[in-house]
């Protein structure tokens, strides 16, 4: 009985162990099989002509990287002369550079003040010149965040810039076109809406009278997308020989006349946030769908 016992033990030790050998071997067998499998082998095929012809298996092809789209306003140089400043200037500068046998009511000889200080919101009481910034100051953002180049002839309020000087700063930059921002006045309480003034008669020569029109063609335009986005009355462009940093100006250039301080809806509109970004992103809109204005890299 015990031997009995002991070979029916050993003899199921033995079929274990067989079993187990046998499942090693499947699995080596079948790693190693896996392996060869994995390992790429060129295919052969017999060609037509007898030949053999290996294709190699080829990188896949690498994609051009597709290159970074230019910003809608790059290449474009704005001037923005937000009008007037803290302290006014009542120096005397020439209002226009040429002289008097120009037949225009400026001239060499005319002297104006340099910086006035002015106009005031009758019922905000917020003085042109901070209006004028904070709304140049969300243009220029805009702006640049469009890819043009801005040049600002000032950003704090603590400067001493005549409007000859602001002119210029302009004209040396090569701007495509300058942007005098400032604010209206009226006795008149009701007046109201945005205008533009442009460049008159000036030294009377074919080349400044062409710039005149090219001028008034930009400032039509403008106030157009203007009015679009702030929904304020269009005053139409308007021409004048007094303004000095028109007259000195070599590069086109916009007065726009914001709105009235004078009137307590846009008193109170010129001061907001709000409107005043409105009013950047008319601007901004006028430059990203203007026909007229010649880009610089086209001149
Ligand atoms: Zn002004």
């Amino acid at each position: 009985m015990r031997y009995k016992i002991m070979t029916i033990t050993v003899v199921a030790l033995l079929c274990v162990a067989v079993i187990l050998g046998f499942m090693i071997f499947i699995v080596s067998t079948n790693q190693g099989g896996i392996a060869g499998n994995n390992t790429p082998v060129p295919t052969s095929e017999a060609t037509p002509d007898g030949g053999i012809e290996t294709s190699v298996p080829t990188e896949p092809p690498t994609e051009e990287p597709t290159p970074t789209p230019e910003p809608p306003l790059a290449g474009m140089i704005i001037g923005i002369d937000p009008g007037h400043q803290k302290k006014m200037n009542g120096g005397k500068e020439p209002c226009a550079p040429w002289g008097p046998e120009a037949n225009s009511k400026a001239n060499n000889t005319v002297m104006k003040t340099k910086t006035s200080s002015g106009t005031q919101g009758k019922f905000t009481n917020q003085p042109e010149y901070i209006v004028t910034l904070d709304i140049s100051l969300k243009l220029k953002a805009k702006l640049e965040a469009l890819g043009a180049t801005v040049v600002m002839t000032r950003e704090t309020h603590d400067v001493d810039l005549s409007n000859i000087d602001r002119a210029n700063i302009c004209n040396e930059a090569g701007c495509d076109v300058t942007l005098r921002i400032h604010c209206n006045g009226a006795d008149k309480e009701s007046v109201n809406g945005v205008e533009a003034w442009i460049r008159g008669v000036g030294d009377g020569t074919k080349e400044y009278k062409e710039l005149g029109e090219y001028e008034k063609q930009l400032a039509e335009e403008l106030l157009r997308y203007y009015v679009n986005s702030t929904g304020a009355v269009n005053r139409g462009v308007k021409t004048s020989d007094d303004y000095t940093g028109l007259n000195w100006s070599t590069v086109p250039s916009i007065i726009i006349e914001c709105g009235f301080m004078s009137n307590e809806e846009e008193d109170n509109k010129l001061a907001s946030a709000e409107y005043q970004q409105q009013i950047a992103d008319g601007i901004a809109n006028w430059l990203l769908n203007t026909k007229v204005l010649k880009q610089a890299e086209q001149e």
